[in-house]
């Protein structure tokens, strides 16, 4: 039976019944995830008597588990690694973004149809404008990756209105690919490219664990005062990198910023309400993360 889409009604916070409405998070690894987290701080705010859960789903499954959460009246699925562009295949209709990026984050059950979006790269724009107070329009940006996660921000900050949308990468066909996302005004470039850029954002694993130590993703000297310098990592907090950024007089924000914002988006789309971040950010902040440090 297909699951049937209704305004939700504000409840008293209770245990969760057979009349609580259920979302999942789809992933592998999935039990890290604070995706369940920021969505049940959400709900608890919102006072919906609603549910957050992570699936762990293996590479291969992800067909089987989205047939499987429509049937059982999951309202909607956040879609994480290594799942979401086999999902962007299995999705009835796709918004413009996802559409775009051949990747889905975020699905919908609605009466009729089942619906995959993309919140990742609007998510960074609204935590851009939110919290560094940055906004993309106008600006001159160098993106720094070509992966799933750069992809999606080179696409948001085309969106948004960027003047110009540089993109560095290791292998310079994926660079390519990735910067015909910015639909015109996207082109590969250089670390050089970076002077004069107003915004620099890091979507390479490169400072995230060991397997990176020592690396940077671009030269910090080159960074200056006046940038708004944003890296994707948030474990560590501070990556090395955006350590030496801040010490040029750079504004730099870590990825937990574009994490709580693509999270409060996709409760947008399955609730139809407000979102509640600053509930989002007490919750990370109660799990042990800080604010950024400038
Ligand atoms: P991905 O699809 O695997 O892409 C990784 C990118 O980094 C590729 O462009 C790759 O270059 C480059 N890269 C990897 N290792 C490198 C190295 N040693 N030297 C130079 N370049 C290297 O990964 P992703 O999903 O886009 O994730 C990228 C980062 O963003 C991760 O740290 C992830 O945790 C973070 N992220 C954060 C959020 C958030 O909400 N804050 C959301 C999604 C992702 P090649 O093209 O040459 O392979």
């Amino acid at each position: 039976m297909d699951p049937v889409a209704s305004a939700p009604q504000p409840v008293e916070a209770r245990e969760p019944s057979a009349a609580t409405t259920v979302v999942g998070v789809i992933g592998d690894p999935i039990s890290h995830s604070l995706s369940p987290l920021l969505h049940n701080t959400a709900f608890s705010a919102l006072g919906l008597d609603w549910v957050s859960v992570g699936f762990p789903v293996s590479s291969g499954h992800a067909q089987v588990a989205v047939s499987g959460a429509r049937a059982l009246g999951v309202r909607g699925l956040s879609v994480t690694m290594p799942h979401k562009e086999e999902v962007a295949g299995l999705v009835d209709r796709r918004s413009p973004s996802a559409d775009r990026l051949g990747a889905v984050n975020c699905v919908s059950f609605e009466a009729a149809a089942t619906i995959g979006e993309n919140t990742d790269g609007a998510g960074l724009v609204a935590a851009l404008r939110r919290g560094a107070r940055f906004d993309p329009e106008g600006c001159r940006c160098l993106v720094i990756g070509a992966g799933g996660a750069a992809r999606a921000v080179i696409d948001a900050l085309a969106g948004a209105g960027a003047s110009e949308v540089i993109v560095v990468n290791r292998t310079r066909e994926r660079a390519e690919v990735a910067a015909a996302l910015a639909r015109g005004v996207g082109r590969v470039g250089l670390a050089a490219d970076v002077v004069g850029c107003d915004l620099v954002v890091n979507a390479t694993p490169i400072g995230m664990g060991a397997r990176t130590a020592g690396a940077l993703p671009l030269d910090p000297t080159l960074l200056s005062a006046g940038q708004t310098v944003v890296d994707l990592i948030y474990h560590p907090f501070e990556t090395e990198w955006l350590h030496a950024a801040r010490q040029r007089g750079a504004v730099t924000s870590n990825g937990l910023g574009m994490l709580i914002h693509q999270a409060a988006m996709q409760l947008a789309i399955w609730t139809g309400l407000e979102q509640p971040v600053e509930a989002m950010w007490a919750a990370i902040r109660s799990v042990g993360a800080v604010e950024p440090a400038s």
